[in-house]
């Protein structure tokens, strides 16, 4: 499991460094950077902070196929899932927030 960081993208809000609850993440000249892609466990903490879906989640292949990244967009109601796929396509699964908990 890993992370990886688009830099173009991100804007050093520091957001997805206070949610990691492994203290992974670091800024680092107003850019996130994670210290070691290794320890990260895949929590997805920060894929779901980042308001820039500058941070993508690499699925393991038995979920998805490697290559495979798994982007978060999270809003007050909603939580967007945008898979993108190693051939370019596209897949988005929504998931209603005020529904979530109850199992
Ligand atoms: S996926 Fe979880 S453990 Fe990995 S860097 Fe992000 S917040 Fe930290
Ligand atoms: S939350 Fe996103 S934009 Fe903010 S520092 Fe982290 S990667 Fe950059």
């Amino acid at each position: 499991m890993s992370i990886s960081i688009d830099r173009s993208k991100c804007v050093g809000c520091g957001a997805c460094v206070e949610v990691c609850p492994g203290n992974l993440l670091v800024l680092e000249n107003k850019c996130a950077r994670i210290r070691d892609v290794r320890d990260c466990w895949g929590c997805t903490a920060c894929v779901k902070a980042c308001r820039r879906q500058a941070i993508a989640y690499y699925l393991a292949a038995d979920l998805g196929g490697a290559g495979t990244k798994l982007y978060a967009l999270d809003e007050k109601r909603t939580l967007t899932w945008r898979l993108e796929f190693p051939d370019g396509s596209q897949q988005s699964i929504v998931v209603d927030k005020t529904q979530s908990n109850q199992y």
